[in-house]
């Protein structure tokens, strides 16, 4: 297995988003933290040779890392259009041969039945926008129904909620850990040039 570190450079081409859509919660994942996720997936067996489904997929991150370690197959869920185009030209930048399905759909209610059990990675919305309160709940409520297992990124402070969703949805939290990460002053709402977003990071074995 390559390291973590190979992974990050592999990943550091990766473009993000052209255009962000505050509404959308459009924020890149670093490819640092992306490669820890992605790594951390790989060494428990949750990668190579499943199905894996990144849902709100933005220009690729997680999509990407995943493809790079081996999966049958990955299949990427966006609802936004420009990322989507941005993700196929990071493809190319990356250069993986694992089949990659884009499509632009609401990952909310998925349009699509997947047979077998799938390996969810995703970095949703957080709800962070004013009357978003609770945007990774549909998301959730997507991976409660098709995951056996799920790797999400949450705002800092989602503990309660997420062991609670997981209790309620036939899941369990198996491991968590925290990552800070900068973002770019893309929104006008944003004072500072450069913040810090504190995230937390959960896998959860779910019973499908
Ligand atoms: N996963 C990417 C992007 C994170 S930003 C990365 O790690 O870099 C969150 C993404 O969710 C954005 O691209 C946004 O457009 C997308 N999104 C927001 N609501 C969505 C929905 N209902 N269905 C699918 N994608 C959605």
């Amino acid at each position: 297995m390559a390291t973590k570190r190979e992974l990050e450079g592999q990943l550091a081409v990766v473009v993000g988003f052209e255009d962000p859509q505050a509404a959308l919660e459009q924020y890149p994942t670093p490819p640092a933290l992306a490669a820890h996720v992605i790594h951390l997936a790989d060494l428990h067996d949750d990668i190579e040779g499943r199905t894996v489904l990144d849902l709100g997929a933005g220009t690729g991150m997680l999509t990407l890392g995943a493809a790079l370690r081996g999966p049958a197959r990955v299949i990427a869920v966006e609802l936004d259009g420009g990322p989507l185009a941005t993700a196929v030209e990071n493809r190319r930048r990356v250069g993986t041969r694992t089949p990659i399905h884009w499509l632009q759909a609401d990952a909310t209610q998925l349009p699509l039945s997947i047979p077998e059990p799938v390996t969810v990675v995703m970095n949703p919305p957080f709800g962070a926008q004013d009357g978003q309160a609770g945007a990774d709940r549909g998301f959730l409520s997507t991976v409660a129904s098709v995951a056996s297992v799920s790797y999400s990124v949450h705002n800092a402070g989602s503990k309660e909620f997420i062991e609670a969703f997981a209790a309620d949805n036939g899941g369990e939290v198996t491991h968590a850990f925290s990552a800070a990460f900068a973002v770019d002053n893309q929104f006008e709402h944003h004072d500072e040039e450069r913040r810090e977003i504190d995230t937390e990071v959960y896998r959860i074995e779910w019973d499908n």
